[in-house]
């Protein structure tokens, strides 16, 4: 059986070359991707290992009418005073961290890094 780790990677490169790539998605979607091979913890632990190399990580707050209201860095502190708007409704998020989820995109050197691979094993088809 392939270790969740190579399922998890493989997943992340058929979505690094779709075009457009996959964007925001979340620990949850990389599950349902692995049929839940591995645990949430798991995965998101696999997936915050890779910020700043292959991927980059946001959280995102949710506003009252749970429109993705708000993204900022994961270690961003929000000013309770002053909180930031929804652009879809303009009511204030709800400044709770169970209120927001973290979402994760592919760096674009990973992408060309995953386009190169990509065209490299094409070629390799179909010279042999
Ligand atoms: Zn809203």
């Amino acid at each position: 059986m392939t270790k969740p780790i190579a399922k998890i990677t493989s997943v992340l490169e058929q979505w690094a070359l779709y075009d457009p790539p996959m964007v925001d998605f979340t620990v949850e979607n990389v599950l349902h991707a692995i049929r839940y091979e591995a645990t949430y913890d798991y995965v998101l632990k696999f997936l915050i290992s890779r910020n700043g190399f292959e991927l980059s990580v946001s959280r995102v707050y949710m506003c009252p009418n749970n429109h993705k209201a708000f993204y900022c860095e994961v270690d961003e502190e929000i000013d309770e005073y002053d909180l930031p708007t929804c652009h879809i409704c303009e009511q204030e998020i709800v400044n709770d961290l169970d209120h927001s989820f973290l979402v994760f995109s592919f760096t674009d050197e990973y992408r060309e890094d995953i386009k190169k691979k990509d065209l490299f094993r094409l070629k390799k088809l179909v010279c042999h």
